[in-house]
């Protein structure tokens, strides 16, 4: 089997969508040439649709994921700020550690792997934060932690939102929910190959920039001179211009089925697995109510393992006989948990009856 037939529906990247590999094939024009200036503007514009949002600071990052986390938390925090963070898998944890990096005194809000945050937990920690920081969707147990709450509740405090695993996949309202500080990650619901991170900051979160951020890079005070419209455009750093294009395609697709159309494609898929692999008797892991349709976590069921076979060897005969990757569990559940994705171009019913297809096969 090509590894271009692979399905790829763990937690990291999904299958892209054709119109993105084709995105790929366009001529790379000059990172200040008029046009490919137009198309970044254009990116933006698409940005701020499917995030939900009117803010002018609204860009992808030249970076995974994880810079867009660095991002956020080094514009808007120095040495002594407080930060509340919501912890209940890796990428609170995550959080927590960039945070302490920029000096800042770390307010911990934890849960249960598998488990939500309780949002008046959140903003009872501290009585006045500088930023409240919670992960929307928690790839490392397939938690969807609640947002709005937070929003409705901060006060003076911004609210800083990890969307790498939410952003195109399920319902996420920047503006509406008062969201200030967010960033995303290019390889989950986007349905585009890794590598940029969508940014999205508002104008109270500009004001709360710290006066000298601590990574040149990441400083947004510099990098919007380059990235977001009007004026003229001077230097910052060379654009990835094939991924630009890649996520021009990406958010075009998204747009073009609409957003309702794409998170009600996630939802379906996301409960056809679910009920699949609760009628065939698996445990799910994540809380009810606060599932993920984009990342269901299910426990390894080890009394049904193939004599001799491990879980590592389940997923190992997945990915070699039929072609399917999952994700193990990470942290505290790892050889207990199976992550499986379905994003983006992923997300698409056959693949899920291919995937229950496979479990029966090999468990039987
Ligand atoms: N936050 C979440 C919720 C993630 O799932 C990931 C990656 O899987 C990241 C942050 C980090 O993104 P990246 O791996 O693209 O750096």
């Amino acid at each position: 089997m090509s590894h271009a037939d692979r399905i790829l529906m763990g937690p990291g990247p999904g299958n892209p969508y054709p119109e993105v590999i084709e995105a790929f094939g366009r001529p790379v024009l000059g990172h200040l040439d008029p046009d490919f200036i137009a198309l970044l503007d254009e990116v933006n514009d698409r940005l701020r649709q499917v995030f939900l949002t009117e803010n002018p600071l609204t860009f992808p990052v030249s970076a995974t994921g994880s810079a867009g986390m660095e991002a956020t938390f080094v514009n808007v925090l120095g040495p002594g700020d407080v930060v509340v963070v919501g912890v209940n898998g890796v990428f609170g944890e995550r959080m927590c550690d960039v945070a302490s990096r920029c000096g800042a005194e770390v307010v911990r809000v934890e849960a249960e792997w598998g488990t939500a945050i309780d949002p008046q937990a959140l903003l009872d920690a501290h009585p006045s934060p500088k930023v409240i920081a919670v992960v929307h969707a928690e790839t490392s147990t397939g938690v969807r932690n609640d947002i709005q709450p937070i929003g409705a509740g901060k006060g003076d405090a911004l609210l800083l939102v990890d969307c790498v695993t939410s952003l195109g996949g399920i319902p996420l309202e920047i503006d509406e929910w008062g969201v200030d500080l967010a960033y995303s990650g290019t390889q989950k619901c986007l349905g585009v190959p890794p590598g940029l991170s969508p940014v999205t900051v508002s104008n109270r979160a500009i004001e709360g920039f710290v006066e000298k951020s601590q990574s040149w890079y990441l400083d947004f005070s510099m990098i919007a001179s380059y990235v977001t419209g009007g004026g003229a455009r001077a230097y910052h750093h060379t654009a990835p211009i094939s991924m630009i294009y890649a996520l021009h395609a990406g958010l075009g697709v998204v747009l073009d089925e609409g957003l309702e159309n794409v998170h009600a494609r996630h939802r379906a898929c996301g409960e056809r697995l679910q009920d699949g692999l609760v009628k065939r008797g698996f445990e799910l892991f994540a809380q009810e109510g606060n599932r993920l349709p984009e990342l269901t976590s299910v426990i390894v069921p080890l009394d049904r393992l193939p004599s001799g076979a491990d879980e590592a060897g389940v997923r190992r005969r997945l990915l070699t006989e039929y072609g399917i990757e999952i994700g193990g569990g990470l942290g505290p559940v790892a050889g207990q948990v199976w992550r499986i994705g379905c994003m983006g171009h992923t997300a698409r019913e056959r693949n899920v009856t291919m995937l229950l297809g496979a479990l029966d096969e090999i468990l039987g």
